[in-house]
């Protein structure tokens, strides 16, 4: 009995380290992100607001997936000592919800005060949480599916093995078309947000007539509050045909009103109801699913062949991890290209058959870098820069505007 007991202590004792280590390393990181972003707040230049904060989402949601990962690890104990372990990992969410908002605060944005945010930023690493796990589940049910229906055909061990990559390949798109069709739900969830009929019932309606002049639903029309992180903006999502929850829902800050003219933000309107008439969530939801589905088999035919030269067990184990790794950072690089290329899609259609000034919409690119602080030559990872973005236009169309750029163009490169 006192063996088990001690035996229990040191397996909680470890787990609570082992939870601790990514919080440790969080903590130091916002200690060392926080002087960075000091230094930059110094600069000329300034830093861009979103892309900050997305790195430190991105983090923090990084230790929450460490965090579940313990949670699944942790089977057997959870089992045996349920209290002990499921309490660990909430204090661990706790204490990273507050972290987050201690890093986001250093960024200077409206904010409203720490404990409202420490509740929001827990309620969005839950509601995270819960869309992981409810990817996690759908491959995982896919993969027992495909491997038991090997079993009942009595296959081979080979063919099993394949049955259930076919099973790994098919969850993995099942769970990636399940988030791509709760997106909109998904961000509602994560940015505080009221319907933009409550306070600008005009813009609504004008919101409203032009994607009904498009052929297109209505999407939920969105006012994000003040205290987001995202800065002057306006962003879309959903599918072109979702409806009723799945309807693709239209984000729009307050400061893009106040401060736009009317005729920069029909250019910015006009540019994200181009994403959804180029049906590009569509375009990206296919792109992944290819992405990830071609990976898939590479990566399963790799740990075949590593079967075959290092027959130990643990090796294969090793290395099926090792590129499940790969291609899961592959694919958001190869989705962040395809991103910046639906962009310039966008900005060319609004231009020429949403009939967008093309001299409105490179000043309204223009005020919205200004406004937000983002160097107009910077490329994000989802949107090459302003700069290049109206380049391409002004390329494209044969505009006379051509010479500004090229002079703005070569005065950058002798700075640079
Ligand atoms: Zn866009």
């Amino acid at each position: 009995m006192e063996a088990d007991a001690q035996k229990f202590t040191i397996t909680i004792q470890g787990l609570a380290v082992l939870s601790a280590i990514p919080l440790v390393g969080f903590a130091l990181w916002s200690d060392y992100y926080g002087r960075r972003l000091e230094k930059l707040k110094t600069e000329k230049e300034g830093f861009d607001k979103e892309l900050e904060s997305a790195r430190i989402r991105l983090a923090s949601v990084s230790v929450i997936i460490f965090q579940l990962i313990l949670l699944f690890g942790s089977v057997e104990l959870r089992r045996s000592h349920a209290l002990a372990v499921n309490g660990i990992l909430v204090s661990a969410v706790l204490i990273q919800g507050w972290m987050q908002a201690l890093a986001e605060r250093k960024l200077g944005l409206p904010q409203a005060n720490l404990k409202e945010q420490f509740k929001r930023n827990l309620l969005g690493l839950l509601w995270i949480s819960t869309s992981v796990l409810g990817y996690i589940t759908v491959v995982l049910a896919c993969t027992a599916l495909f491997g038991w229906f090997g079993q009942v055909l009595g296959v081979s061990k080979a063919a099993g093995f394949i049955f259930t990559s076919v099973g790994a390949i098919s969850g993995l798109i099942g769970g990636m078309a399940l988030n791509f069709a709760l997106a909109p739900i998904h961000l509602r969830k994560l940015i505080p947000s009221t319907p933009l009929e409550a306070e600008y019932p005009i813009l609504a309606e004008h919101c409203r007539q032009a994607f009904r002049s498009c052929g297109l639903a209505t999407p939920a029309l969105l006012l994000m509050a003040a205290t987001n992180s995202r800065g002057t903006t306006a962003f879309i999502s959903g599918f072109r045909w979702g409806r009723g929850p799945f309807r693709p829902a239209l984000f729009i800050s307050r400061e893009l009103i106040e401060k736009l003219t009317p005729a920069e933000v029909q250019a910015v309107i006009f540019h994200e109801m181009a994403h959804v008439l180029l049906n590009h969530m569509a375009k990206r939801f296919l792109f992944s699913s290819s992405l990830v589905a071609g990976l898939t088999i590479a990566g399963v035919a790799l740990t075949l062949l590593a079967n075959r030269i290092f027959p130990a067990d643990a090796t294969t184990q090793q290395l099926t991890s090792i590129l499940a790794l790969i291609s899961f950072f592959g694919a958001f690089r190869w989705i962040g290209h395809q991103s910046q290329k639906q962009e310039v899609e966008a900005d060319y259609f609004a231009v020429t058959r949403l009939t967008v000034d093309l001299k409105v919409f490179a000043a309204t690119l223009r005020k919205l870098d200004n406004l937000n602080g983002v160097n107009p030559d910077h490329s994000g990872r989802m949107h090459p820069s302003t700069e290049l973005r109206i380049a391409v236009l002004e390329h494209v169309l044969g505009s006379p505007k051509l010479n500004k750029i090229k002079s703005d163009q070569d005065s950058d490169q002798r700075a640079a």
